[in-house]
């Protein structure tokens, strides 16, 4: 029932509380009037509160009114209602425009209503880019469909994420991706030829082509993508992949040859990072880099063997990490967070692992130090499996196994929230 309560009135009790006070969305999002909400568990006398302190609010000055506000919160139990994490989190393949209609319905049906605040698409290549017309894929998503995702985003205070892999991840199977194609001389392997039926493992090693960092072209290109992307999502970060580069300062490359594979690594983070800076943007990117492979036994996949791991400590420490890992809870958001970085865990099929997850979650931010707990933003569930088969898994049209993504993304929530309204 609580859960009920809450996305029943909390939207409502918001909406009426901006109408009386609307300079009030200098204080964030709307998740401390839900907790006023849940907390008296009556609509009325949560209006009756937030009507006091507008009433205050506007009979004093500033000083005294943040005195005020957070004597009255506190009066309510602010201070001790649930501690719902910052970053909650879907990360899926943005739909194509035959998908749109049912995508958006999606965001408005299950993600908002489970208070879903985050959501990262993996644009790639999907859209009309007029800085680079020729590295658009065949009907990618025009600027007016992109609109409707961030309008309804906005609307449901989702922040919109979008994705291009950069570094990484420049081909799969037997398939050379868009970049490369169109810039072939960006490849960090052009030697290396695509099989005709891609196997792995395989001599070469190859399993996505990388571009290489230190080609002078490569960046002015990337970075033209990066802005055009992020304009046309009204976005204030963006998601950069970076994930499973097993192509780095190769001996056949004759710029990176030779050179630390964790400062190759790093720099690319860093160079990103500061582009987006400039327009006051976040970098967001995996985190299976950064962790020894070795060490920890985590292997090549979502840990690091070939020695960038020691990047962790040159990138810089606003870079949010979306720490991956599918089989195990590894709980390796720890060691991103005593690194200084903020950090998504990110679960993906594992419905059994990914409550393990959230749970640790929660506990990490409830017995960390204050200058840890905000480190530990949330939870992000990721899809793999193709935007339409997930939505044909989640809407029943096609059988979804118990470790399903589409069981896990729900089983996720249902921890999230039911943590955020139990505490
Ligand atoms: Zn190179």
């Amino acid at each position: 029932m609580a859960l009920i309560y809450r996305y029943k009135y909390s939207f409502t009790i918001w909406n009426a509380w901006v109408l009386e006070f609307p300079e009030s969305s200098i204080w964030g999002d709307h998740d401390w009037v839900c907790d006023i909400a849940v907390k008296n568990q009556h609509p009325v006398k949560t209006l009756d509160t937030l009507y006091t302190i507008v009433t205050i609010i506007k009979t004093k000055n500033m000083k005294k009114i943040i005195v005020i506000v957070a004597l009255i919160l506190g009066l309510v139990g602010f201070g001790k209602a649930q501690d719902i994490l910052p970053v909650r989190g879907l990360c899926i393949g943005a739909p194509n425009a035959s998908q749109l209609t049912t995508f958006l319905k999606f965001i408005d049906e299950e993600l908002a209503p489970r208070q879903v605040n985050t959501l990262v698409l993996m644009v790639g290549y999907n859209f009309q880019f007029k800085s680079h017309p020729e590295l658009s894929d065949k009907g990618g998503l025009t600027m007016a469909e992109v609109k409707k995702l961030v309008d309804l985003c906005k609307k449901h205070n989702i922040r919109l994420i979008p994705q291009i892999n950069m570094l990484g991840h420049q081909s799969w199977a037997d398939k050379t991706g868009k970049l490369l194609q169109v810039y072939p001389e960006f490849d960090e392997t052009p030697n290396v030829k695509m099989p005709e039926k891609y196997v792995w493992p395989n001599a070469d090693g190859l399993y996505c082509r990388s571009y290489c960092p230190l080609h002078p072209g490569v960046h002015k290109v990337v970075f033209e993508l990066m802005d055009e992307i992020c304009d046309a999502f009204e976005t204030d970060a963006f998601h950069a992949g970076m994930d499973e580069v097993f192509y780095i300062g190769h001996d056949s490359c004759p710029r990176c040859s030779g050179f630390d594979k964790a400062e190759l690594f790093a720099n690319e983070v860093n160079k990103i990072r500061n582009h987006l800076a400039l327009k006051n943007r976040q970098l967001w990117i995996w985190g299976d880099r950064l962790i020894d492979g070795k060490t920890t036994g985590m292997g090549m996949w979502e840990a690091s063997m070939n020695n960038t791991y020691r990047a962790i400590d040159l990138i810089a420490k606003d870079v949010m990490i979306c720490d991956w890992h599918y089989d195990r809870p590894d709980q390796t958001a720890v060691t991103f967070a005593m690194k200084g970085l903020s950090v998504v865990t990110c679960p993906w099929r594992n419905p059994e692992n990914a409550v393990v997850q959230a749970q640790d979650m929660e506990r990490f931010r409830k017995y960390a130090t204050t200058e840890l707990k905000d480190r530990y933003q949330g939870m992000m569930q990721t899809v793999w499996n193709g935007t339409d088969s997930f939505l044909d898994q989640f809407y029943g049209k096609k059988p979804a196994g118990p470790d399903s993504e589409s069981a896990c993304f729900k089983a996720l929530f249902t921890e999230i929230n039911k943590v955020s309204i139990t505490k």
